[in-house]
């Protein structure tokens, strides 16, 4: 792969002709076939009927047996860590350097199966921060990232870093450190944000499946809290993006102002009318749902404490989910990546089709509708002329076959092409 990114990136052409069988641009309702798409100095300057011939030093990208797409979005990852059975111990073992690292090869990862934008919701030591400046400086390649750094937790809350610690550790942290146990914190936490350079902020507002706490679901902040979160957010121009289990915080969260309710799991009828009411976002990430439910029927992969958390939670993201679409609830793609491995960001599509989204419908839910959410539609989202070259192709029609969105076999960012069919 190295070798091959060198050569692309080396020999720059006058134009990159793309010729495509199907073109879905991520707004229209409809594929379009046989096109050509052209990008030149990482803009999309045309797109024509018919395969346009090459000029001289023109480079052709032969898609006439796929599909064309926009540069797809992940608007829920974690990029610098990925779940396993060592991860509560790599805990004391792991300096910020091995999750920086770690975090430039998840983020290849991300970018070749297809994400050119990621929203990056939450990590311990501010090293998505780093990746992000990395990846727009154009040393490490990437997803473009939207960064929330550090989550914003409560004492003993999903994301206070030192849960499960012995005595002996120290684990008093701070609203620098993302936990907060008033209002006057909260503010405190959003500011250090700011300070710190994220470009959005994410709470915890419920338990959550993998931290090492009794309960998934139990409501974590006050809706007072919440509500100082968001306030100060807005002073800084923060959208918030609430994780969110349980019946009650989720609609604390929602009555709070928080922009995104994360999971949704027990997502009650009270609390679909309230996000309608609203306009609060649902990223469900069926793919950590399911994800750690297949894991969790293993009986030794998780702490003790975790397991029944994993087996309750799991299954019921895509039953809430399908309720949640068929009643209308706004939805955009989102998946958890960094708890499911890194790369099968792509088999989100095929769980949103399951439970009874059409798949132009989750297309566009990955592309145009969160690029708009994002304020990135003027650059990015969709296939159209002056728009950025971040385009990603598949093999076959995934409105037929919509698990060819796990098989991107051409991916464009930055008038760069990572992967060729
Ligand atoms: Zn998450």
């Amino acid at each position: 792969m190295g070798a091959a990114l060198l050569a692309f990136a080396a020999a720059v052409p006058a134009a990159t002709l793309i010729h495509a069988g199907r073109l879905i641009d991520g707004v229209s309702d409809t594929a379009r076939t046989q096109q050509t798409v052209v990008v030149e100095g990482g803009k999309i300057t045309a797109i024509e009927a018919g395969y346009r011939a090459p000029g001289a030093g023109d480079r052709v990208i032969d898609l006439r047996q796929g599909t064309l797409l926009p540069g797809l979005f992940d608007m829920h990852v974690h990029l610098s860590s990925e779940y396993n059975k060592n991860t509560e111990i790599s805990r004391f073992k792991l300096n910020e350097a091995d999750y920086a690292i770690d975090s430039v090869v998840y983020a290849e990862r991300t970018l070749l199966s297809g994400f050119t934008s990621v929203r990056d919701l939450g990590d311990e030591m501010r090293e998505t921060l780093a990746l992000r400046n990395a990846i727009n400086a154009g040393k490490v390649p990437g997803p473009r990232i939207i960064a929330a750094g550090k989550s914003i937790a409560t004492t003993g809350g999903h994301a206070d870093p030192t849960n499960g610690w012995a005595r002996k550790f120290p684990a008093d942290p701070t609203p620098a450190d993302g936990v907060i146990n008033s209002v006057e914190e909260a503010r405190e936490a959003v500011r250090q944000r700011y300070k710190e350079g994220s470009d959005t902020i994410k709470i915890t507002a419920t338990g959550g499946v993998l931290s090492i706490a009794k309960s998934g679901s139990n409501p974590q902040f006050t809706e007072e809290e919440v509500r100082a979160i968001v306030s100060t957010a807005r002073d800084y121009g923060f959208k918030v993006a609430a994780h969110a289990h349980g019946t009650e915080g989720i609609k604390r969260a929602v009555r709070g102002g928080v922009d995104t309710i994360e999971h949704g799991t027990f997502l009650d009828d009270e609390g679909i009318k309230l996000m309608k009411e609203r306009g609060t976002w649902l990223v469900p990430t069926l793919s950590a749902g399911r994800w750690v439910y297949e894991q969790g029927m293993k009986p030794d992969y998780f702490p003790a404490i975790v397991r029944p958390k994993a087996l309750a939670v799991g299954p019921q993201i895509q039953q809430t989910f399908a309720k949640a679409y068929k009643a209308g609830v706004k939805i955009m793609f989102g998946t958890d990546t960094g708890v499911n491995p890194h790369g099968t960001n792509g088999g989100e599509f095929r769980l949103m089709v399951e439970g009874g989204m059409p798949a132009m419908e989750a297309i566009k839910a990955a592309t145009s509708v969160p690029a708009k959410f994002l304020d990135l539609d003027d650059r990015t989202g969709s296939i159209a002329v002056d728009k950025l070259g971040e385009l990603v192709g598949v093999p076959g029609d995934p409105l037929s076959d919509i698990g060819v969105m796990e098989r991107v076999v051409f991916v464009m960012k930055d008038d760069t092409v990572y992967k060729a069919p």
